[in-house]
């Protein structure tokens, strides 16, 4: 089962207390489409210009990634740039350049239309709204946001929360979002707004999964070097989504999200050890499995008589 994946795709130069690399390819879309293309086929809709490397596309074709959806306008692609302080934790945003992004329609390919599984990556929340206009009855759709959402077009967020059943976003995402300083209760007033699921991301502090009247943690693998968190977030939502289509359930169940968590959690922990997309081209199957099982051991807790 494919998942149908929509956001950015750009050019990212990314500055970290140890280096500085320019025009890398980024983008919520890069990210989270080769991430979930580890467990399953992704449909692609994004949008780029046509100065955009060819070399990108063609890692894109490499991977089980369809690229019907793919948009090449005249124009410049996407840009971004960001700095992150020295804990890695916190980055200021230096420069954007929307360019052909700024009047960006993800119109679906007619073949699309049906994908089961959908992973609305970050972009407007009016955009993700009208990608779930042109689906027929997806099983299963998951949403991303930022700060930038919540800031400026919290209705429209408002309006999408009724419509899917996941909505994944980060601690200071949630705290700004509800005004409420409690994650549980956060994640709590979430689920109240439409989603069945919500997962709330805490950096190197793993995750909190939130269900009907079930609650899962989830620890990050503890790695001692991080090279370039970027895409971090988006890398989880692309394992997660991608986990739950390649087994294919009538119906999601929390217990399914419990392992999609981990498996999100294990990409995104190889994501941030190189820039960019790098680690993703020398990941294999066996890498993935490792961490999943060393993430499951270490959370393992057993009262002894
Ligand atoms: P993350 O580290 O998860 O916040 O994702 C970083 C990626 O998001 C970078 O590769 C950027 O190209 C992309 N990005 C930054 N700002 C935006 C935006 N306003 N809309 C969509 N994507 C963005």
């Amino acid at each position: 089962m494919p998942v149908l994946v929509v956001g950015s795709i750009g050019l990212d130069t990314v500055k970290t207390p140890l280096a500085e690399h320019a025009d890398l390819l980024g983008g919520s879309a890069s990210y989270a489409a080769v991430s979930a293309s580890f467990f399953s086929g992704v449909n692609l809709v994004g949008i780029v210009g046509e100065d955009f490397p060819q070399p990108h596309v063609d890692f894109f074709g490499s991977r089980n990634i369809d690229l019907c959806g793919l948009q090449i306008a005249p124009g410049k692609t996407f840009r971004w740039s960001g700095e992150y302080h020295t804990d890695l934790n916190t980055r200021t945003t230096r420069s954007i350049e929307l360019n052909v992004f700024e009047h960006f329609t993800p119109t679906l390919p007619a073949s699309y239309n049906n994908t089961q599984y959908v992973l609305l990556a970050n972009i407007a929340p009016s955009l993700q709204l009208h990608v779930l206009d042109q689906m027929t009855q997806p099983r299963f759709i998951i949403a991303d946001t930022m700060d930038l959402w919540i800031n400026i077009a919290k209705d429209d967020l408002i309006a999408l929360l009724k419509r899917v059943d996941m909505l994944i976003l980060n601690d200071g995402e949630a705290r700004q979002f509800t005004g409420e300083n409690s994650l549980i209760k956060a994640g709590k007033l979430i689920r109240a707004l439409g989603p069945k699921y919500v997962a709330i991301k805490k950096g190197e502090h793993g995750c909190l999964l939130f269900g009907e009247n079930a609650f899962f943690t989830c620890g990050a693998y503890p790695l001692e070097d991080i090279h370039d968190p970027t895409g971090a977030g988006d890398t989880f939502a692309g394992g997660l989504a991608g986990y739950l289509a390649s087994l294919n359930h009538d119906e999601v169940t929390f217990e399914d999200l419990r392992k999609a968590v981990v498996y999100g959690s294990v990409l995104a922990s190889y994501n941030v050890e190189a820039f960019s997309l790098e680690r993703m081209r020398t990941l294999t199957p066996q890498d993935i499995v490792r961490r999943y099982e060393i993430i499951k051991a270490i959370s393992h807790f057993e009262v002894l008589p």
